[in-house]
């Protein structure tokens, strides 16, 4: 029985891709790497990636038992770099369930993650912070959390990659962070994209280039905003958030996104920015 009325809040924490960038240019979009978290009634928090802007949603909801499911894209630094610094894990009690991609060359997630977050890299390990990580592997499933399903489907990138879909409700929030378009004015998705996306009500898709850069670098995992634009559109989302920005696309290149993307009616386009919340089901 859906329950009338009920709304999920997706907030934006992190909105960058690649690498962190800071500065007066870039200071009302924000320089921070991928992470978004989507608020469910009744549920503890469902986050998106643990990029820098992770560190901000900790500070912000750390409490005594905090306990939180994340779901990583993908194994890159910009997905994952915020982990040893998220200050939830800095208190006993406390948990950390992460999903990411099953990898190719290490036996697990854990595996991998304890190759990079140790001495010299990193003072310590996971396994030694006072919070617990609680890794789950993933390819193509479906996670069940109380009442909300989560999606996770392999979608085109470099190296394993999955985009999410979280539903309750019959509310419902995509997101494919670093997506690579199949070549320049190229629209075509795989089925994995389509179901992720299929009339969704928000999608949240890598926009990390414009056309003429993206001729420059048509192979390095990502795509154009109009090839965003395109996805959202051919899958029946009702809205588009453009995220992943370029570390060199300053604010008034991505307002001039958001006033050419504004009039866009279906689907309604948003530029991602730090702080934002985007209501769903209401
Ligand atoms: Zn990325
Ligand atoms: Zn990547």
């Amino acid at each position: 029985m859906p329950i009338e009325g009920a709304t999920i809040d997706v907030t934006f924490y992190g909105v960058r891709g690649s690498t962190p960038c800071h500065g007066p240019e870039v200071s009302r979009y924000g320089g921070n790497t991928s992470c978004v978290a989507v608020d469910v009634p009744g549920h503890d928090p469902i986050m998106f990636d643990l990029g820098t802007g992770s560190r901000y949603l900790g500070v912000e909801r750390s409490t005594e038992g905090f306990h939180a499911d994340c779901f990583v894209s993908h194994l890159h630094w910009d997905h994952i770099q915020g982990l040893p610094f998220f200050p939830p894990l800095l208190a006993p009690g406390n948990r950390l369930d992460l999903y990411a991609p099953r990898p190719e060359r290490h036996e697990s997630v854990a595996d991998v993650i304890d190759t990079i977050l140790c001495p010299p890299l990193f003072p310590v390990g996971v396994a030694d912070l006072p919070g617990e990580v609680v890794f789950h592997d993933l390819g193509n499933d479906e996670v069940r959390i109380g009442d909300v399903t989560v999606t996770s489907r392999y979608i085109p990138h470099i190296g394993r990659t999955l985009g999410y879909r979280v539903d309750w409700n019959g509310i419902s929030v995509a997101y494919l962070s670093d997506h690579q378009q199949p070549g320049v004015d190229v629209y075509d998705m795989c089925p994995g994209v389509e179901a992720l996306c299929r009339d969704v009500d928000l999608l949240i898709h890598d926009a990390q280039y414009t056309r003429d850069e993206f001729i420059q670098r048509s192979t390095w995992g990502h795509c154009t905003i109009d090839y965003a634009i395109w996805t959202g559109k051919a899958a029946g989302a009702k809205q588009v958030a453009l995220f992943h920005h370029d570390p060199m696309h300053d604010d008034r290149m991505l307002d001039q996104v958001a006033s050419v993307c504004g009039r866009h009616c279906t689907p309604n386009v948003v530029v991602a920015r730090e702080g934002l919340t985007i209501q769903l089901g209401a």
